[in-house]
């Protein structure tokens, strides 16, 4: 991964069965909302300090990508991505009901320190191999959490190609995908270990 983390953007409702999940419809086209970059920290091994006192934090378990240079309309995903990871979407699941119900700005719910960490990166695979290997999140040593990008809404090059034109993708941008279905609360102690395949890129203690 490129060392220097600028914009980070997060694709909501990306898997139909997330969606359902939390009675969403399934959007027509990326829906796409940001963090600030001081959200993202090491997801290797760290003690992550959640909110106190404003609810239910939920864990989303995503495929991270970063652009690696400036993105030109035409781009393929493969030519635009060197680097991807995984990450956890941390939410503060009771603000963002209240906040979603009055029309208010994701920020309070999505945007809170450590609401971002992400494992060490791997080279990016290349678009077509992603969906041979499964991502899983597990909780206290159990799997709560399945992903593959073939069960995607917006595929990855729907994704670059939107933000790239409503938003701009340049050098060291995030882009958090989306998460599949079995999010869940965490509690202090919880142990989050996030697999590529039968790789553990990263885990992390919620303190
Ligand atoms: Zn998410």
């Amino acid at each position: 991964m490129c060392a220097l983390v600028n914009n980070v953007y997060c694709v909501g409702r990306n898997y139909r069965l997330h969606a359902a999940e939390l009675g969403n419809d399934v959007p027509d086209e990326p829906m796409i909302f940001l963090k600030p970059s001081h959200a993202v920290v090491p997801l290797d091994g760290s003690v992550l300090v959640m909110p106190e006192g404003r609810g239910t934090v939920h864990f989303e378990g995503e495929l991270v990508i970063q652009a690696s240079k400036e993105y030109v309309p035409g781009m393929k995903v493969d030519e635009l991505i060197e680097f991807m990871a995984l990450g956890i979407d941390f939410t503060l699941r009771d603000v963002q009901t209240v906040i979603k119900k009055k029309g208010h700005p994701w920020t309070a719910a999505k945007g809170f320190r450590n609401s971002a960490p992400l494992t060490p990166s791997i080279p990016f695979p290349g678009n077509d191999s992603l969906s041979d290997v499964d991502f899983t999140v597990l909780k206290n040593g159990e799997e709560v959490q399945r992903g593959n990008t073939a069960d995607m809404i917006f595929s990855l090059q729907d994704i670059i190609d939107y933000i790239g034109e409503n938003y701009g993708l340049g050098k060291g941008d995030l882009i958090f995908t989306g998460t599949p279905a079995g999010v869940g609360p965490v509690e202090r102690g919880d142990v989050f270990e996030l697999f590529w395949g039968d790789l553990r890129l990263g885990r992390c203690e919620i303190g």
